[in-house]
């Protein structure tokens, strides 16, 4: 069983920045991590192969700093990771992003399934996933909290909202997966030292150019148009403390809940 896990490394989102001229997220400006979701995909990866035997492999697309935090999915039981960074690659939207992440999908030869996680902390849209399903012809189940995968087929049982469903499709196919499938491990010592030894391929985008029309990559493949990037303010927490005595605390609590929801109905002005 040979499975792909796509993995994205997302900024702090507690520190990043934005820039709002370009309507960009300004991602040098805080540290990167591995998207949460994308830790519950390669668990679920790693466990697969500890049943079914196989390989695991990690491709992600980012910034060339990525490499070395591309480590810890080695780490964590992953076969060879793999990290598409070229200039050409930049200000890629989902559709140009999920395009160059097919074509190294095709560039790395026969698997079996991919799976990714059901979205990202920054971008936040989803669409990734599908959409590499789609540019590789090949069906793909999305949010699946829980897997049972044979050498034939796999079966997900999917959270859609009020609906739980569960689907059942052949190899090659591509899998969404939820926080809920699993607890990714901690790696110990020996497998970070072990990983640390390990290289991190590189593919840019001469490598793809075999199987992908370049004029897809980036922002020139990207027909999303980002017109404006507003922050919204931080107003921070209105609280008040009440030091009266405790009834005329009450009074004066519900008087302002009222005043909050009924205006024109209160007994008198706060
Ligand atoms: C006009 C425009 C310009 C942009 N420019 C830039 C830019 O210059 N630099 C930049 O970093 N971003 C840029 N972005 C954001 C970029 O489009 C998204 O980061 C990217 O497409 C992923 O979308 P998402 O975060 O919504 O992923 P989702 O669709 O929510 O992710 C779902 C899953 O897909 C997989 N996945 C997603 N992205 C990657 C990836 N890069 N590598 C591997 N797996 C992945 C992961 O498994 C993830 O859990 C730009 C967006 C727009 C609209």
């Amino acid at each position: 069983m040979v499975i792909i896990v796509l993995v994205k490394y997302v900024p702090d989102m507690l520190r990043v920045r934005f820039d709002v001229d370009r309507g960009r997220v300004d991602r040098s400006s805080a540290d990167l991590e591995i998207n949460p979701f994308d830790l519950n995909a390669l668990e679920a990866a790693v466990r697969i192969k500890e049943e079914l035997g196989g390989q695991v492999f990690v491709l992600s697309m980012g910034p060339r700093r990525t490499e070395s935090a591309l480590k810890d999915t080695l780490a964590r039981g992953a076969d060879s990771a793999f990290l598409l960074e070229d200039r050409k690659f930049a200000g890629a939207d989902t559709l140009a992003t999920s395009y160059t992440i097919a074509s190294a999908v095709r560039q790395l030869g026969h698997f079996d399934l991919i799976l990714c996680g059901e979205k990202t902390v920054d971008g936040d849209t989803g669409q990734v996933g599908p959409e590499v399903a789609e540019h590789l012809d090949m069906p793909h189940i999305a949010c699946a909290y829980e897997l049972n995968v044979t050498r034939e087929n796999v079966t997900a049982t999917c959270d859609i909202g009020m609906e739980r469903c569960t689907f059942k499709t052949s190899f090659p196919a591509l899998i969404t997966v939820t926080k809920d499938i699993n607890i990714p491990r901690l790696p110990a010592f020996r497998d970070r030292a072990r990983a640390r030894q390990m290289a991190v391929r590189m593919m840019g985008a001469a490598a793809l150019s075999g199987t992908a029309d370049v004029a897809r990559f980036g922002v020139q493949g990207s027909p999303t148009k980002v017109y404006k990037v507003v922050v919204p303010s931080d107003e921070g927490r209105k609280g008040k403390i009440f030091r009266q005595a405790s009834d005329e605390a009450v009074d004066e609590v519900a008087e302002r809940i009222c005043h909050l929801v009924s205006p024109n109905n209160c007994a008198g002005d706060i």
